[in-house]
């Protein structure tokens, strides 16, 4: 890690990091939280309002997070909040189904048309978990194939060469995933078709799925090559497998159809999270009606959630979903757009060598001028400066997701003041991701 300084504290951060720590495995409850890649130590938050989260030190940050993506109409929005406070006074959780979850998955389908029915679940984790099983399930294979630098979540067979967190801690294997649960899963490079052509041809019959992000945001942001997915689409069809687009973090953020909606590839299976809850635990997989027949208790594939489909959480989900409109989607565009030229025009200053890479309004900094085309060549950037970078920013009260391997988040809640509070921290902070060494 780059020797960096941290020279602006957070004591009550800090006295609770270290009460967490002493009950939770080291203090967080997901790994990336921990800042382990950056160092320092973690922002405890206690508010969040528009573009703003408040720690508990007291300081407020311009949030370039947005908790990894759900909060796309910023934090406390007085509509979601309403709906979430109207569905509690009725109670929390009934086990029995409910008009929000039917309203919930109407949307879903209304919006994105190669779902025609889809399944509520509580995490993306478990969204991708039971598309794999439903694959494997119709398809009667037991092959995956799925990308390296791709996370899927904590799905014990796509843990894999999976970015994000994992990307983080450079894990190339996760000890408790048995040989047996990873056994099926074909881990092939980004952005190249011609793997998955072999892989086919090696195993004939055998794949029952290709599982993919609809455009990768966990190995930072690697949009795929034009005529990919499309590629990917078509050799699952050749070869009897079915195509798994995994939206948990694209769908309803890069639009109102989420990727689906920019490159028109229809999956025959598709998984859903983050934005779709609102900020509260709800996922969904859905896809092709005569694959998701195959889902007890219609069919023989048993899935399954006590708080699947959850009162508060589908209300919160369906107040945010019908909130953003193509208005909410050109202002998150036109916010990206702003912020990615001002980061990118104080690294040009700064001669520091980057390349800001966008899908949509979801974009993340490599610190290298050579094509990120895959994994492999989002490892090769100078991640040290981002560091640097990371630190000087957080100091001047701007909250980047702590780590190079992951993307940034904006929301309809930033406005100009919060872009004028980016504007200000870039020039320091790209000096000091330009005078950091490894
Ligand atoms: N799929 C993708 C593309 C993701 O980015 C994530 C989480 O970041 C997941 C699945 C897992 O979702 P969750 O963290 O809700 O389990």
């Amino acid at each position: 890690m780059a020797c960096v300084s941290f020279p602006y504290d957070a004591p009550v951060s800090q006295t609770l990091f270290d009460r967490a720590s002493l009950v939770t495995p080291g203090g967080v409850n997901s790994p990336v939280r921990a800042f382990r890649a950056v160092g320092g130590t973690p922002r405890f938050m206690v508010s969040g309002a528009g573009p703003y989260l408040t720690d508990a030190d007291g300081r407020e940050y311009v949030d370039l997070v947005c908790s990894w993506g759900p909060m796309i109409l910023g934090h406390s929005h007085p509509e979601v909040i309403a709906a979430v406070q109207e569905a509690v006074a009725r109670g929390t959780s009934f086990g029995t189904p409910g008009e929000g979850e039917v309203a919930l998955a109407e949307e879903i389908v209304a919006r994105i048309e190669p779902v025609e029915q889809v399944r509520l679940v509580s995490s993306g984790t478990e969204a991708t978990m039971s598309a794999i099983r439903l694959a494997r399930g119709f398809t009667g294979r037991a092959k995956v194939v799925k990308f390296a630098g791709c996370y899927h979540g904590h799905v014990d067979a796509l843990l894999a060469a999976a970015g994000s967190g994992v990307a983080t801690f450079g894990l190339p294997d996760t000890p408790g995933v048995t040989g047996a649960q990873a056994g099926d899963t074909i881990v092939l490079p980004y952005n190249d078709l011609e793997a998955v052509r072999a892989a086919f041809a090696a195993h004939p019959g055998e794949i029952a799925c290709v599982i993919t992000e609809a455009s990768p945001g966990n190995m930072g942001v690697v949009p795929p090559l034009d005529g990919f997915n499309a590629g990917l689409k078509e050799l699952c069809a050749e070869g009897g497998a079915l195509y798994i687009s995994d939206e948990v973090m694209t769908g309803f953020r890069t639009s109102k159809a989420g990727w689906f909606g920019i490159d028109g590839v229809r999956p025959d299976l598709m998984t859903f999270g983050k934005v779709m809850g609102g900020g509260f635990p709800a996922a969904a997989f859905g896809g092709r009606a005569d694959v998701m027949a195959h889902l007890a208790p219609v069919g023989p594939v048993y899935q399954a959630g006590t708080l699947s489909g959850n009162p508060i959480a589908t209300a919160a989900g369906l107040a945010q979903l019908r909130l953003l409109d193509d208005a909410a989607y050109a202002k998150v565009d036109a916010v990206s757009a702003e912020i990615r030229s001002l980061v990118s025009e104080a690294f040009t200053k700064e001669g520091v060598a980057h390349t800001v890479s966008a899908a949509s309004n979801m974009f993340s900094v490599f610190f290298t001028e050579q094509p990120v085309r895959d994994y492999e060549d989002a490892k090769k950037q100078e991640a040290f400066r981002f560091t640097a970078f990371f630190h000087s920013m957080l100091s001047q009260g701007v909250y980047l997701p702590p780590s190079a391997f992951e993307s940034w988040f904006v929301s309809t809640a930033h406005d100009t003041q919060a872009v004028e509070r980016i504007a200000a921290a870039l020039p320091a902070a790209a000096r000091a991701a330009s005078e950091a060494t490894a």
